[in-house]
């Protein structure tokens, strides 16, 4: 018997106020017959990301819209963690690339090739790494479900591919060849942080136990 809390309601907020993720929540949802509507559609305020793990960040996301709107609501935190840095950047993956002029993954990546040959004393050595997920659930009465995935791999200088998105370009994973950002979507779509977390959540807060 699971203990987790099903998600049994008509219509769901997907917290996010990004819209590459606000359509894959969508996609995944559109099975169970969810109607889902978006924080920016609500107009509802991106809470400050203020937690110091992905599983915080992703609760206060979906809490601070769940509370505020009185429906359930879904959130993400994700990010590269390299092992060699302590799991840096981490929750700060997206601070990285950030210029005052937009995001520069480019140079989010190279940060990270900077302080891994530091740390590594040249380019070999340690070069494991791992993209995280955290998705949570919550619903109005401040009841959370959250679910965390992850993909390991091998860090690449320099990155290879253009598909994807942030750091894809330099990251192999294990028992693969190609970066994410070589990788056709759905090969990565299979495989990834993102997709872990949420195949645990549908088992443990959607799929219909009766009927599968
Ligand atoms: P968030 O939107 O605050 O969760 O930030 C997530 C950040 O982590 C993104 O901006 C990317 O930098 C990085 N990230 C998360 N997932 C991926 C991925 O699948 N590929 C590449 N970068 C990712």
């Amino acid at each position: 018997m699971s203990s987790h809390r099903r998600f049994t309601e008509p219509k769901i907020i997907v917290a996010s106020h990004n819209e590459g993720k606000v359509r894959e929540i969508r996609d995944l949802l559109a099975p169970f017959g969810v109607e889902t509507v978006s924080a920016a559609e609500l107009d509802l305020p991106e809470p400050e990301e203020t937690g110091t793990t992905f599983r915080a960040n992703a609760e206060l996301k979906a809490l601070a819209a769940a509370t505020a709107a009185g429906l359930p609501a879904l959130s993400d935190d994700s990010g590269l963690a390299v092992d060699g840095l302590d799991g840096a950047p981490g929750i700060y993956s997206a601070r990285w690339a950030e210029t005052g002029e937009g995001r520069d993954f480019a140079a989010a990546m190279q940060r990270v090739e900077k302080d891994l040959c530091a740390v590594n004393g040249g380019p070999n050595g340690n070069r494991a790494a791992k993209f995280v997920c955290a998705l949570t659930l919550a619903w109005p009465d401040s009841h959370v479900e959250t679910f965390q995935g992850e993909v390991t791999g091998t860090l690449v200088w320099p990155g290879r591919g253009t598909q994807g998105f942030g750091y894809d370009p330099i990251f192999e994973p294990d028992g693969h060849r190609l970066t994410f950002g070589e990788m056709d979507p759905a090969a990565k779509h299979a495989i990834s942080h993102r997709a872990d977390a949420f195949a645990q959540l549908i088992e443990a807060c959607f799929r219909n136990p009766a009927t599968g």
